[in-house]
């Protein structure tokens, strides 16, 4: 499965947002939840489509899609020279698929702060140069390798060699791998750095500063738009009360705050776009479920998602909008209004598809 990896600085509020993420999966029960490694948690997808599409094919339960999430702790300054648990750390960030960079952009007496004051573009930019350096020697001993290889004269290793010197150069002057602006040339280096991730910054804000933001998360939007990231708002001790809550208590508590949602949906659905992840549905007389697949992914895959005998012996997929499912009221008047298309292996799914596969068990 894809993982997002929480990556910050001490005391910036991921285990709070880890907490609220886990709970919010447990929540969501279906799943086995994976109390193995306790830096790990399965967050179900907030996606309002799910609980409507589930009404109209008749009224069954709703399985949620899942993103999950690595606790990646204890990334401080020096991480990199192998400082406090430096590369074990490095490392674990390497195996995710993408990265969610907490900061700190609430104030609190009662909290200390690393660094001393609040301060989340520098704190970002700690961890960033922590990565960056990894990223660097990365590329240095494969420049080196390169390097080495293009003194036989092969004008595609001198072009490689070339290539990564010039990555060499942007990484050293402080840009990060996202933007190199020929990825190109060193996609398959690219693969392994840890600056090159899909990067989403969670401006972490006091429960007052949700609704318009401050000035702090301001600073980390506009950090993340001059680097190729996203950014989302969230008050991490606010979502992990709420996850304590029964649904109706939680939508009270948050009518008494004056806030819509503590940020914490937002966050698990931009995770998930940052995954190139899309949705599709299935249903039956039990439940109504959403998967996931990357984009660009055919029918047949996505058989393959639900069971791999659907894929293997895949004979053709009955696709639908969602919407017009609800629509329509159910999918077999749905199919009466035409809305129900037969597709062969090669579709191409699109975000909000019902799947109905045809194959031979
Ligand atoms: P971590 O070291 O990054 O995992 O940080 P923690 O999640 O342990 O949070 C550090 C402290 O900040 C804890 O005491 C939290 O209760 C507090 N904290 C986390 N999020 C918020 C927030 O949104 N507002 C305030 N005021 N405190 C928070």
């Amino acid at each position: 499965p894809m993982k997002v990896g929480i990556v910050g600085l001490p005391n910036v509020g991921k285990s709070t947002l880890f907490n609220a993420l886990t709970r919010a999966g447990a929540e969501a029960q279906n799943y086995p939840f994976t109390t193995v490694d306790p830096n790990v948690g399965v967050a179900a997808v907030p996606d309002g489509r799910l609980q409507r599409l589930a009404e109209a094919v008749g009224g069954v339960r709703a399985v949620p899609a899942t993103v999950e999430f690595v606790d990646i702790a204890g990334l401080v300054r020096g991480a990199s020279r192998g400082e406090g648990l430096g590369n074990r750390f490095l490392a674990h960030i390497r195996e995710c698929d993408a990265v969610a960079h907490v900061v700190r952009c609430f104030e609190d007496e009662n909290v200390a702060h690393v660094h001393g004051g609040i301060d989340p573009v520098g704190d970002a930019e700690t961890v960033n140069a922590e990565l960056l350096l990894a990223d660097l020697a990365t590329v240095e001993r494969r420049l080196e390798q390169a390097s080495r290889a293009a003194k036989s004269g092969d004008p595609k290793r001198r072009a490689e060699a070339a290539a990564l010197e010039r990555l060499r150069d942007h990484l050293a002057k402080g840009g990060q791998a996202r933007t190199f602006p020929e990825p190109g040339e060193v996609s398959e280096v690219l693969r392994t750095l840890l600056t090159a991730k899909p990067t989403l910054y969670v401006a972490n804000v006091d429960e007052g500063s949700l609704a318009a933001g401050n000035a702090y998360s301001a600073a980390v939007e506009e950090l993340a738009g001059r680097e190729g990231a996203g950014a989302v708002r969230l008050c991490a001790r606010l979502a992990a009360e709420l996850a304590e809550l029964p649904a109706e208590e939680a939508r009270e508590y948050l009518g008494v705050l004056g806030v819509e949602e503590s940020g914490f949906e937002e966050f698990v659905r931009a995770a998930y776009r940052l995954l190139g992840l899309i949705t599709f549905f299935t249903f039956n007389e039990r439940e109504c479920r959403a998967w996931t697949v990357r984009e660009g992914a055919t029918a047949r895959e996505a058989a393959g998602r639900i069971h791999t005998d659907m894929e293997r012996g895949f004979v053709a997929a009955e696709v639908g909008r969602w919407e017009d499912i609800v629509a329509a009221g159910s999918w077999a008047r749905a199919r009466e209004e035409a809305k129900v298309r037969r597709e062969g292996r090669d579709y191409v799914m699109r975000d909000g598809d019902v799947l109905l596969v045809r194959f031979n068990a």
